[in-house]
């Protein structure tokens, strides 16, 4: 079957759902191809069981390392992309990750604009996603031109009580930016929202935010079940000229003047990789030879602190984090990254995470522990790549500058103690965890070293742009999901005025 639209965008995620938002008013035809379907609300959608032990919304896809084994990801397929999962915080990056540092483990190369350049349009996100949050209350916090639109989610009682432990050891925890209305959140069920999908209202994701907004425009279209196979050119090479998807067992294709990819990191690069033609033998818009290259995933810890004399009765937690050792180590002198509260960890969370321990001590370590997340950066390397072979997704991710990330741990786990939690244990994530996947067609101005420019066009095809989180340089050490929707906007004005 054929169709015709003005501009196809494929993948409703944070970055496709942005793209759609900035370009809806201009009355163009947008149709939108996303993979998966809308998220049902069925009693699943509140279950830890279901979610975190038995994988209800993993998809059957799995990818291969290059050691040959397979795995499945938490890569999740559906309207509204990984947001309908995440944690909803959306910080920004701070303002020194858009310039070259030195790390533990090498050099960060900073991003080819600067942060003045992209804080009109942080601030336009902050404004479609609802962030509460305080800019005031974190010393790293980027300058902005205008406050948060609402106040910081509360802090639950205990939580109060852990700011205070906090303060008193000599930290500055600071409300964590978020696209949470806990009221609608908490009307469903009383659960934390963290890795929890969002059937209702309660996170503004992109379904929620951008896309909803983009879909009030008669002119913009949203195809469900529609999974983007290839793109093609014309023989020349320099131009898109249609989108093959199949939807409902039968191939499609849809012809435009301009295309954005967005299906994320891994799948961008997996869809451009699979459109290598005669002009393109190494993939679609792949001249500089980096496509997939870069991969980047952030170096992440969860981390239990246990009071083992005072229970934790929050149930959703996750409204603070500190930023003491992000710029700098205070024994050292490198970056180490972010620190934030998880969701509220369930013993059926945590025995999800360790399968051997009791259903009864998980849950004793469940109510008397504050779980956190820690974030380093990863940092750009051409050997850390996602290709395709035989039709399989091959992730070879190489971490990068672990030893800031051990350190960051360290330093974590004596605040900790420090703060009154005898007992801290760790657990880093590895690659089937890819939340924070990025940086497989980067951005830059250099063609020869970058797939796309810093409006996201792609250097050697003038109609096909990349939108999503594939475009990041570098990782920074904060949640990526802001940044991203920062730059699709930006790439939509650009694209509103062709
Ligand atoms: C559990 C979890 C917690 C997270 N917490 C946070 C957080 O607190 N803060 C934060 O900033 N970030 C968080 N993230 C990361 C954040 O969700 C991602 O950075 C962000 O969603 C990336 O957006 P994207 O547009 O690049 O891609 P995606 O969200 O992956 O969207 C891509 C879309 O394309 C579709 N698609 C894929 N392939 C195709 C195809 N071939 N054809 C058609 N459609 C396709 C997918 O179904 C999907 O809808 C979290 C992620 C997870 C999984």
């Amino acid at each position: 079957m054929e169709h015709q639209a003005d501009i196809v965008i494929v993948g409703s995620g944070i970055g496709g759902s942005s793209l759609a938002y900035s370009l809806a008013e201009t009355g163009r035809r947008i149709v939108i191809l996303e993979r998966g379907e809308h998220l049902k609300d069925t009693p699943e959608a509140r279950d830890d069981v279901a979610i975190f032990q038995k994988g209800f919304y993993k998809s059957g896809e799995e990818w291969a390392g290059t050691d040959g084994e397979t795995f499945l990801p938490g890569n999740y397929y559906f309207v509204g992309g990984n947001s309908k999962f995440f944690g909803a915080v959306l910080y920004r990056y701070r303002q020194e990750d858009f310039t070259p540092r030195d790390h533990m483990g090498g050099r960060s190369p900073g991003w080819p604009i600067a942060y003045a350049e992209l804080e009109p349009w942080y601030e336009r996100a902050e404004t479609i996603f609802r962030v509460r949050g305080d800019a005031g209350q974190d010393p790293t916090e980027p300058p902005h031109t205008r406050p948060y639109g609402f106040p910081p989610v509360p802090d639950e009682p205990s939580v109060a009580a852990l700011r205070k432990r906090l303060r008193k050891a000599g930290i500055h925890p600071s409300s964590l930016p978020l696209a949470v209305d806990i009221e609608q959140w908490l009307r469903r069920a009383q659960t934390g929202w963290d890795a929890f999908p969002n059937t209702g209202a309660g996170k503004i994701d992109a379904e929620v935010g951008p896309l909803a907004h983009a879909l009030a425009h008669p002119n913009v279209t949203l195809i469900t079940g529609a999974n983007v196979q290839r793109l093609e050119t014309d023989e020349s090479g320099r131009k898109v000229t249609a989108a093959f998807f199949i939807k409902d067992g039968v191939e499609h294709n849809i012809r435009a003047d301009i295309f954005a990819v967005a299906a994320g990191a891994v799948q961008s690069a997996a869809l451009l990789l699979r459109s290598s033609n005669a002009s393109h033998p190494n993939g679609l818009a792949n001249s500089s030879d980096q496509l997939g290259r870069n991969f980047m995933n952030h170096n992440t810890t969860a981390m239990l602190a246990i009071d083992p004399f005072r229970a934790n009765t929050a149930v959703y937690q996750k409204t603070l984090g500190f930023n003491d050792f992000y710029n700098r180590d205070p024994q050292g002198s490198f970056p180490l990254g972010n620190v934030q509260l998880l969701g509220h960890i369930t013993g059926n969370i945590l025995k999800a995470n360790a399968p051997m321990l009791p259903r009864l001590l998980a849950g004793l370590i469940a109510r008397n522990c504050y779980g956190w997340f820690l974030t380093s950066e990863d940092l750009p390397n051409p050997e850390s790549r996602v290709t395709v072979r035989d039709g399989r997704i091959v992730m070879n991710w190489v971490r990068s500058n672990m030893q800031a990330h051990e350190t960051l741990i360290l330093r974590t786990r004596a605040v900790m103690r420090k703060a009154g939690f005898p007992v801290v244990l760790s657990r880093t994530f590895g690659r089937k965890t890819t939340s924070h996947q990025c940086g497989t067609a980067r951005l830059g101005n250099d063609p020869k070293t970058s797939v796309v420019s810093p409006i996201c066009r792609s250097h050697d095809v003038a109609n096909l742009y990349v939108t999503d989180a594939s475009v990041l340089p570098t990782s920074a050490a904060v949640n990526p999901a802001l940044t991203v929707a920062a730059l699709a906007l930006k790439a939509g004005a650009a694209i509103g005025t062709l």
